[in-house]
């Protein structure tokens, strides 16, 4: 029951680019009490710190909310509020709330390539809103002054303009570019070729969320606040604004 995913297609300047997709067609494939499986999809489902889409499914006139969207060993579930009656659908994503997920998820690559570069510590965790999103660097003991430089390196790039390149790269590069940056090790070993991400020199990882084209979408970063989690964990809470 494998769901083709659409935003997950390498970007090559096509129209509209796959994680620009706001609309789709696809077939219904199954149906359970109060979800449905398509055969295709836009919408993101929950994981990476990334929410979930929300949006709606059409039919003849005809329509259904979509709620949440779950993935669980591989299946892709739409909970709608109710069941399409037929087998084929159109989706549509509400893409003021995905958007903001794009350019949070964007922001948050960028913010941890540079804590990296810059002081060596890995993101141990991270979650993203709409209007707000925190990360976790570990090892990490930030200053008043680590985080204003944080902010202001985040804010170069993001004014940059730097295209965001999505690509298939071999997981044997990636390994000997990356390093310890990101937990490879995760990743299934079965799987040989990774999906990259790369904004200008700040950030090179290998991700399965949704991006921006360039990362001037941005806007810039402002640092709320940090929090000691314990365990050398530092806790950096941010908003976007307007460049
Ligand atoms: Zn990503």
């Amino acid at each position: 029951m494998q769901t083709q995913v659409l935003y997950m297609e390498d970007r090559r300047g096509q129209e509209p680019d796959p994680c620009y997709l706001r609309e789709f067609d696809a077939n219904v494939l199954e149906t359970g009490p109060d979800f449905v499986i398509l055969d295709r999809t836009a919408f993101y489902a929950e994981g990476g710190g990334q929410p979930y889409d929300t949006g709606r499914l059409s039919w003849s006139g005809q329509e259904a909310k979509v709620l949440r969207v779950t993935k669980e060993k591989g299946v892709i579930r739409h909970h709608v509020d109710r069941l399409p009656a037929v087998g084929r659908v159109h989706g549509t994503i509400d893409w003021d709330r995905r958007y903001a997920h794009m350019r949070y998820h964007t922001s948050q690559h960028i913010l941890s390539g540079l804590v990296w570069k810059i002081y060596g510590a890995r993101t141990v965790g991270n979650q993203l809103y709409t209007d707000h999103a925190r990360v976790d660097f570990q090892p990490a003991n930030f200053t008043a002054e680590d985080l204003k430089r944080i902010e202001d390196e985040c804010n170069r790039t993001a004014a940059a303009a730097h295209e965001v390149r999505i690509f298939q790269e071999d997981r044997v590069v990636v390994d000997s570019k990356i390093g310890d940056r990101s937990l490879l090790d995760l990743i299934p070993a079965s799987i040989r070729r990774l999906r990259i991400i790369q904004v200008g020199s700040a950030d090179y990882c290998p991700c399965g969320g949704t991006h921006l084209k360039n990362s001037s979408e941005i806007g810039r970063v402002h640092i709320l606040e940090k929090r000691s989690k314990g365990k050398e964990t530092d806790r950096v809470g941010y908003e976007l604004l307007p460049a």
